[in-house]
């Protein structure tokens, strides 16, 4: 089985290097690519008005100018272009990446990039309750991982599913078990704007992640990190909503119908 591994940290970050290992233990035929620099809120971004540039860091192991997404791209049909890989896994990021998050997230994009090349591709995440600098529990997920990749891995599932998997922050022995959720919701008002002048008085902001506590709903990603579980979602990239289209579906296509009607 070839695997390939990235992420949206950078292909220096710690959680990169467990998961190596983790495919380590499932492979020998393990390759890295990953950004050169930490692409975090990267989201689904591609680079189309620059050239991409890879450097080969050590054997199998490429660091790329570009996106996280960009990355899955060049990986699977360049730098692996003789043999496509078999399995994407993208992360450990540091932070979770749970509710809404997963539209901002460069690693869950990597997942759903590899979907959409056909490849299976599971993100995984390390809660913590700050995404500044701080201790992330590395082991946990390294300790829980390992096994969780392997027994997802032997599973079937259709490549149009990608999982994501959140560890919680907490201690190897304190972690209660898995959770099958589903994605959850976030607080609205998540952002804070930190308006500042520089040096000759013109305005610059920084945006700040406000880490709110809020009630998560049972069942959802959300919930179960916050409740100590590990939580494997399944997410596919078809965002519609099934009520409103069927709403839709009865209301508007009458309507418009009546109104093109009116106009023939
Ligand atoms: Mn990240």
């Amino acid at each position: 089985m070839r695997i390939l591994v990235t992420n949206d940290d950078g292909v220096d970050a710690p959680g990169i290097d467990v998961l190596r290992k983790i495919a380590a233990g499932l492979s020998d035929d393990v390759w890295v690519v990953a950004p050169d620099s930490d692409c975090s809120g990267a989201g689904h971004s591609i680079t189309l008005k620059n050239p991409l540039r890879a450097r080969k860091v050590s054997d199998r192991v490429y660091a790329v100018r570009g996106t996280p997404t960009d990355c899955v791209i060049l990986g699977v049909r360049e730098i692996l272009r003789d043999k496509r890989p078999d399995l994407v896994l993208s992360g450990v990021n540091r932070g979770q990446n749970i509710a809404h998050d997963v539209t901002y997230s460069g690693t869950v994009a990597c997942a759903m990039e590899a979907s959409l090349l056909g490849i299976r591709a599971i993100a995984l995440s390390l809660a913590a309750d700050t995404i500044g600098p701080g201790d992330f529990k590395w082991d946990t997920a390294l300790h829980h991982g390992a096994p969780l990749v392997k027994e997802l891995v032997e599973k079937e599932w259709p490549t149009d599913v990608l999982v994501n998997v959140n560890f919680p922050d907490r201690d190897v022995d304190d972690v209660l078990g898995v959770k099958v959720t589903r994605q959850g919701l976030r607080h609205r008002d998540q952002w804070d704007i930190d308006a500042r002048a520089d040096g000759n008085g013109f305005p610059y902001y920084w945006m700040r992640y406000r880490l709110q506590e809020t009630e998560p709903l049972e069942g959802s990603d959300s919930w179960a990190v916050a409740n100590g579980y590990i939580s494997v979602t399944p997410l596919s990239l078809d965002l519609t909503n099934g009520h409103w289209h069927d709403n839709f579906a009865l209301e508007l296509d009458k309507d418009v119908q009546a109104n093109m009607r009116r106009v023939v």
